[in-house]
């Protein structure tokens, strides 16, 4: 075979900078492309034949000492012709056409994986050869060489199986790859479920491998049975693809099994959704609801995206909808054009199709389980509600589906749906529901709530700030309104006093107490209110208007700088002892600080007290047990 030599395309000059350049981050993506050629060239093999004498495999090894990594496979191999065809004449697929699409446009607008092919090889070697033998009868071995991606050298090669050799020389600035672990982990997170069996090899310097020759010498003549010939020898894709089965064909613990290896997750996912579809388009997965693991902050979820079990990329979120990746999983589209930008793919029909299959699924899965095993539903509440509430605030459709399985839990422990409660406290604050924020801190109010029978639910999440909004709005009840327990005192305050006598005397008393706590608490803004509470414990309450507190609480939430004036109402309980020692008490310190107490314990039951205003609390809880004591 003579040796010839040429240029691979017209447009390989234009494409080798551009892989360069823009994919410079990606580039371990070079490995999977080459383990999934050596992958479909097994597949394409096996259509000739099925079984053969040996393990159809793809075997990577990294040979550190001489700087070189080497993809082997046992395919279908190539001709002399083939390599012209498919290696020279096509500089990847659909080069053209990312030129146009991508020539002028920055980094960032780039999905970064792309079915780059063969060529992204570049991105890492300084030189790239490829020995390969094809299955055809009496073919000739071929060896390809390249050193930059546009010029190539073909003359005869050395093979002498059938199949295909890649050996990447690495370039200066990709010498991590020839790093075990880096390689190793590269494997692992592209290759882990690829169709075909992946191996990895670490070939040993010259002295470790003839001292593991003569370990292995002994070894034999010792046990004659085991005499493994390559001993560090790693099956990357040990772990079947589940999502792949028939959901009826699988159990409960393979399900766990998988979750736990695949998201290194050692609890139990609370439930899952298996997605298996052909028609109209082919999406295969498993979405796990994980455990909740803290009750808010932000909530990491894992969504793998697979195409055709080649890993490309952990949640991209034009494909999964946002809400989704609070959620563990993997999708496999085998579909999906991948090679686009991302602009592109949010644009795309076909995605969103996808996108809207996803969670109509999940949907689904809520609403089976809230209609056929409801107290199982109740006990995933707690851990699933933020998620569902996130998914019903960003996504109408799936709020239209689920919005009759949302539930609230009140104090007492019992969940209920909206209408649920609506019809439970009818006809006692109209279409109102009550809410505690923070239970344990806003108690006092809480149990005046729960002494007029009055539910009270938790909405404790971060999302819940936004979700009551919305569902005021659309839930589609008239008239519905949500209030925390500390937006008003209207319902546990006591009749007023029917004769005018009596309400100018309480007039009075109001602008007694006003002054008073004004000065005590040292703000002149302070409004103050005298009522008679149904609970004669609590000497006062800090109400705040529950629109502008909202409003405060977003601006908290969104990091606005500027603190919002707070509208607060001291509601000072006329039944109460204290307040009715302090509209006689003495002037002076001792009347003062009781005062500021009593201010102090109703602001802390509605939020936590701030640095300043903690030392100020202590220092005169302090000195007003030195009064006492
Ligand atoms: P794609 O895989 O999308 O076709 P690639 O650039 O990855 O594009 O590969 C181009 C072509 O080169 C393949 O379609 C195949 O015909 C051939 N090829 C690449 N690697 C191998 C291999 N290991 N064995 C056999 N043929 C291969
Ligand atoms: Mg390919």
């Amino acid at each position: 075979m003579a040796t010839t030599k040429g240029n691979i395309s017209i447009h390989a000059q234009n494409i080798m900078p551009i892989i360069k350049r823009w994919l410079y981050s990606d580039k371990d993506i070079f490995i999977r492309e080459l383990v999934s050629n050596g992958c479909d060239a097994i597949v394409k093999q096996k259509m000739v034949e099925p079984e053969a004498a040996e393990e159809y495999r793809v075997l990577v090894t990294l040979d550190p000492a001489a700087g070189e990594l080497h993809f082997d496979d046992n395919g279908i191999g190539m001709t002399d012709e083939e390599i012209k065809k498919y290696i020279n004449q096509v500089a990847f697929s659909g080069a053209e056409e990312f030129l146009k699409n991508y020539e002028g446009e920055n980094k960032g607008g780039i999905i970064g994986h792309f079915g780059l092919g063969f060529y992204s090889a570049f991105m890492v070697a300084e030189k790239v050869t490829i020995q390969t033998r094809s299955d055809q009868e009496g073919a000739t071995p071929v060896c390809w060489e390249s050193q930059d991606g546009m010029k190539y050298k073909i003359s005869e090669g050395s093979r002498t199986q059938r199949g295909t050799t890649i050996t990447l020389k690495l370039a200066e600035d990709a010498k991590e790859f020839l790093e075990e672990y880096k390689v190793r982990e590269t494997l692992n997170r592209y290759c882990g479920f690829m169709a075909q069996p992946v191996y990895f090899e670490v070939v040993k310097p010259a002295e470790e491998k003839k001292e593991a020759a003569e370990g292995e010498a002994e070894q034999t003549a010792q046990e004659t049975e085991t005499a493994p010939n390559t001993p560090e020898r790693k099956h990357i894709n040990d772990t079947p693809a589940l999502w792949l089965k028939q959901p009826k064909d699988c159990t409960d613990e393979e399900y766990k099994e998988f979750y736990r290896k695949v998201f290194h997750v050692y609890e139990d996912p609370l439930f899952y959704v298996h997605l298996n579809v052909d028609y109209p388009f082919n999406l295969k997965g498993i979405l796990y609801f994980p455990k909740l693991t803290n009750d808010f902050g932000t909530r990491e979820g894992e969504i793998k995206l697979f195409s055709g079990q080649v890993f490309v990329a952990t949640n991209i979120k034009e494909v999964i909808p946002d809400f989704l990746m609070l959620l563990k999983g993997v999708i496999d589209c085998p579909d999906l054009p991948l090679n686009v930008s991302r602009s592109f793919l949010q644009n795309d029909g076909y995605v969103k199709k996808l996108s809207a299959y996803i969670t109509r699924k999940v949907a689904d899965k809520l609403v089976g389980m809230f209609g056929s095993e409801r107290e199982t539903y109740e006990k995933y509440w707690d851990d699933i509600h933020p998620f569902v509430k996130y998914g019903c605030v960003r996504d109408a459709k799936f709020f239209d589906q689920v919005k009759d399985t949302l539930l609230y839990k009140t104090t007492k422990g019992a969940y209920l749906t909206l209408s649920e409660y609506l019809a439970k406290n009818e006809g006692k604050l109209g279409k109102k529901v009550v809410y505690a924020s923070d239970p344990t801190r806003q108690a006092a109010s809480i149990t005046m709530y729960e002494q007029k029978e009055i539910d009270v639910v938790v909405l404790d999440a971060l999302i819940d700030l936004n979700f009551v909004s919305f569902i005021e709005y659309s839930a589609g009840v008239e008239g519905l309104s949500f209030a925390r327990v500390d937006a008003d005192a209207a319902t546990f305050t006591k009749e007023d006093e029917a004769d005018d006598a009596a309400k100018e005397a309480v007039k009075a008393e109001q602008e007694t107490l006003t002054a008073l706590f004004k000065a005590a608490v040292g703000n002149d803004t302070l409004t103050v209110e005298l009522k008679t509470l149904t609970d004669e414990a609590t000497p006062a309450l800090l109400v705040q208007d529950e629109q502008s507190r909202r409003f405060s609480d977003m601006n908290k939430i969104y990091g606005q700088s500027f603190k919002m004036p707070e509208h607060h109402t001291l509601v000072l309980n006329r039944g109460n002892a204290i307040v009715q020692r302090l509209l006689t008490a003495e002037e002076g310190e001792k009347r003062d600080l009781i005062a500021a107490q009593v201010y102090d314990l109703a602001r802390m039951s509605t939020r936590p007290l701030e640095k300043e205003e903690i030392t100020a609390f202590l220092s005169r809880s302090t000195k007003l047990l030195d009064m006492l004591a």
